[in-house]
């Protein structure tokens, strides 16, 4: 059978086997959980509660007015100990979110239960259920689901495409995902699909993960108008634009999006998060998280509430086997490095990743020698060695002129690098740099 790809990126070891077999595990109910009231792609949420007020599991907490924005849950019932800024994982810095000391009970609000028949509903209802229950994109960029299933009324979308591909070594949290709930995974895409009035949906796994393939296959197999598409085991595979180039053959022009050819990306786990709310009633509430590394005593695929501490997981699979070099939010290429493991899990968590030192240990970089490896290996023909350039003398008019802003931060670059140039950070400074010039000058 072809397998499909795209041009670029890179083969890296992928170290799925400390957990790929092993099953999802309900982590242990956490005492407190923390939650920001920025966890999305969008406008922050106003806080809905005061310190003292009871909440039951699935209350709407945190919400805003704003288009591109998703609501907040609570993942437990309890009592709100305090709304007070804490240290998010993605962002780095301190961000106003709700402690909530759970009861232990799971009192359930009253709002959650089973909707029913997608079908039955009409789609803008579909689309404001999904709003609702503060549905992002669980892959990591955790762009508001029902604003993505709204693309602009000139945008002809006929394609869309599940991503299992799970591209980020150490990462299996998609994988058993896919082995253990294909049923909700393949609900969810046609829930997807039926928001956006699409005929053709695409489910794509990387040939590296043959039972997940089978087990899609097998649910899938009555499904005329869906298909499962075995792609080759690559980096960045699962980055949207890269899936698309592999799949349809389709191109997403230089800072265009998607919607643009006329396709929609969603992750798996995602679409498991949307049967929830049909099926079950449930928010956004909690997720898969894949706790691995060599630094710790053990590895597990756990169901986690979110706004678990990343140090109450960690505790869970025995503590640190060895000194921690590095902890991360995500994989090892474009994942999180955090300041401490007292962050909570938030819907974007896929991962906590605790590395050895040895393996932390990047080593110096040394001058450019030239060799034009990083070029050959960027999956969107950019030019790292210029780019990264420019972007540490601080020219960053010359690296936008390059399409800096096209940089996926795969990390592929950096990654091939012999020289150990850092040169996906100093792409990532440009592009941040870029982006808030452009916003001074009003072109946004
Ligand atoms: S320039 Fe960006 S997109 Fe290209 S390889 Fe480097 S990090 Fe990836
Ligand atoms: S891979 Fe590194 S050494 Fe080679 S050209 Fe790119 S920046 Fe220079």
């Amino acid at each position: 059978m072809e397998r499909r790809t795209f041009p670029g990126g890179v083969h890296v070891p992928h170290f799925k086997e400390l957990t790929e077999h092993k099953p999802i595990v309900r982590a242990r109910e956490p005492k407190r959980i923390v939650l920001p009231l920025s966890q999305h792609t969008g406008a922050p949420c106003e806080p809905l509660v005061r310190e003292g007020d009871h909440v039951k599991l699935g209350q709407k907490i945190g919400a805003s007015e704003a288009f591109v924005s998703a609501p907040i849950h609570s993942s437990v019932s309890g009592t709100v100990a305090a709304v007070q800024p804490f240290l998010h994982p993605a962002l780095g810095r301190e961000v106003l979110s709700i402690i909530i000391d759970s009861d232990g009970q799971d009192s359930v609000h009253e709002e959650v239960r089973p909707k029913g028949d997608y079908a039955s509903f009409s789609v803008d209802e579909v689309k404001r259920m999904i709003r609702e229950a503060g549905i992002v994109g669980l892959g990591g960029a955790a762009f508001p689901t029902a604003v993505k299933v709204s693309p602009p009324k000139e945008k002809r979308i006929d394609a869309y495409i599940l991503n299992g591909a799970e591209c980020e070594p150490f990462l299996t949290a998609d994988h058993r995902l896919m082995l253990e709930r294909p049923e909700d995974i393949l609900y969810g895409l046609k829930v997807l699909m039926y928001a956006v009035g699409v005929q053709n949906g695409y489910i794509c796994i990387e040939d590296n993960k043959p039972d997940a393939l089978r087990e899609m296959r097998k649910v899938a197999a009555n499904e005329p108008s869906i298909k499962v598409v075995e792609l080759k085991t690559r980096y960045p595979q699962g980055s949207e634009k890269q899936i698309i180039k592999a799949v349809l053959n389709r191109e997403v022009p230089p800072g265009g999006l998607p919607f643009d050819v006329g396709v929609m990306v969603s992750n798996v786990g995602t679409a498991a998060a949307v049967a929830d709310v049909f099926k079950k009633g449930l928010p956004l509430v909690e997720r898969v998280v894949t706790v691995t590394g060599h630094a710790l005593v053990d590895q597990q695929n756990f169901q986690v509430k979110i706004g678990t501490l990343f140090s109450d997981l960690i505790d869970q699979v025995g503590g640190y086997k060895v000194e921690p070099g590095k902890i991360i939010m995500g994989g090892p290429m474009m994942g999180i490095a955090q300041m401490t493991a007292e962050v909570p899990v938030i819907k974007g968590t896929s991962g906590i990743l605790v590395l050895t030192r040895q393996q932390a240990d990047w080593g110096e970089p040394s001058p450019c020698i030239k060799c034009a490896k990083c070029v050959d290996a960027c999956p969107v023909n950019l030019l790292p060695v210029f780019i990264g350039g420019y972007a540490e003398r601080e020219m960053y008019d010359v690296a936008e002129s390059m399409n800096a802003l096209d940089c996926i931060e795969c990390g592929c670059c950096a990654y091939v690098c012999p020289a150990r140039r850092p040169l996906t950070q100093a792409i990532r400074v440009a592009k941040w740099e870029i982006n808030e010039r452009r916003k001074k000058r009003g072109k946004k």
